[in-house]
């Protein structure tokens, strides 16, 4: 077991979490509670919360119906969504991220946040048709009609937001306008954010996949970094993000990812790495931010994986054929999400980068669009 020496874990307002987790070090916190005024450190399961104890696994029904993390003993217990994708638990005052590129094209986002009173709450978003969406949403539904609510009549442990499904553009008939990346000022943006400049390793050496250079990869990464520290050629939007990012290179890093569930690894290893590894299924990248509560929800870790298991791909603009994916491409878009943008859905954003589908050969999010660049600006 890891000593509590989180700030998040030493912060927690409620008095059941205070009894249960910090007791010792009550004494030390009595100026901390004028930090913590948002909702995240007071929601609280009513009653009848479920909670699987003893086991090593919480199921999506639990978390749904309203667990707590700390009473319930579940801080790094993995909860299955679908096989595709789940989580691990947070401790009270942390929170991850996981934003998953598909090769059927879609893109989900799992959020599971545990409150400084140890509650866990759970986001997914996708399209309506992504089987995750569909599993919590069912998860959901069924502990509504269980009459579960957290206090203030909210349904807040599970909040499920399904965004269109991709269009059919093999019909060849016009659409009602011209998208271009410039057409859209749509961004949203995950829950946390850097509170400084971060940096960003780049594995160069280990699991490159075939007709990927470490040196490639690098001038990629620092490319694609550029490309949002920079608000580059982003339809006329003027740069005024004010963040920086240092890009580092190293042969043994990899990212805190557990590639066998997509999901970020249980627990924060502190480094903030890109590298190819193993991804399960269809998944091509993703993205793993953690955040920690602290006057809000800071981003605290970022790593980012590239699949090298199941898909080739390719770093030049020409000559790229078949299931090939554009390494700088996917690498700009999952690097919106190290940011903290979040995925897009509506056709109308089909030309951002963070337009939540991808394809093959495709170079398109390479370049920002209008709602890329606001979004980014408006984080930072
Ligand atoms: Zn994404």
């Amino acid at each position: 077991m890891r000593p509590i020496t989180s700030i998040a874990a030493t912060r927690p307002l409620s008095k059941s979490a205070v009894r249960a987790v910090v007791a010792v070090t009550a004494l030390a916190l009595a100026g901390a509670s004028l930090c913590l005024g948002a909702s995240e450190a007071t929601a609280a399961p009513v009653e009848g919360a479920a909670c699987a104890t003893k086991s090593s696994t919480q199921t999506l029904a639990a978390v749904a119906e309203g667990i707590n993390a700390t009473s319930c003993q579940a801080v790094g217990d993995y909860v299955e969504i679908d096989s595709s994708g789940g989580f691990y638990i947070p401790k009270a005052g942390e929170g991850t991220a996981v934003t998953a590129t598909m090769a059927d094209g879609s893109a989900v986002a799992i959020e599971v946040f545990t409150s400084t009173a140890g509650d866990v709450s759970l986001s997914v978003s996708g399209p309506s048709d992504s089987a995750v969406v569909k599993k919590a949403g069912a998860a959901r539904d069924a502990a509504r009609k269980k009459g579960q609510r957290w206090q203030g009549g909210s349904e807040r442990p599970i909040n499920v937001n399904s965004g269109a499904q991709k269009s059919s553009a093999s019909t060849g008939q016009s659409v009602a306008a011209a998208v271009t990346r410039c057409s859209s000022s749509t961004y949203s943006t995950l829950k946390g954010k850097w509170h400084h400049n971060p940096y960003l390793i780049v594995n160069t050496s280990e699991g490159l996949p075939s007709g990927v250079k470490g040196s490639a990869f690098l001038q990629i990464a620092r490319d694609s970094m550029n490309t949002w520290v920079n608000v580059t050629d982003a339809c006329s939007v003027a740069d005024s993000m004010t963040r920086t990012a240092t890009i580092y290179e190293n042969n043994y890093s990899n990212s805190n990812i557990n590639g066998a569930n997509n999901a970020c690894a249980s627990s924060s290893d502190g480094f903030h790495v890109v590298d190819f590894g193993n991804l399960t299924g269809g998944t091509v990248g993703l993205a793993c931010s953690r955040y920690v509560w602290v006057l809000g929800w800071r981003t605290n870790e970022v790593d980012v994986r590239l699949d090298n298991s199941s898909r080739s791909w390719v770093t030049s603009t020409s000559g790229c054929t078949g299931s090939k994916y554009d390494v700088r491409s996917v690498l700009t878009h999952e690097l919106g999400h190290f940011w903290g943008l979040a995925d897009q859905y509506a056709s109308s954003t089909s030309q951002l980068t963070m337009y939540g589908y991808s394809s093959t050969c495709s170079t398109t999010q390479r370049t920002l669009g209008k709602g890329d660049a606001l979004g980014i600006n408006a984080l930072y």
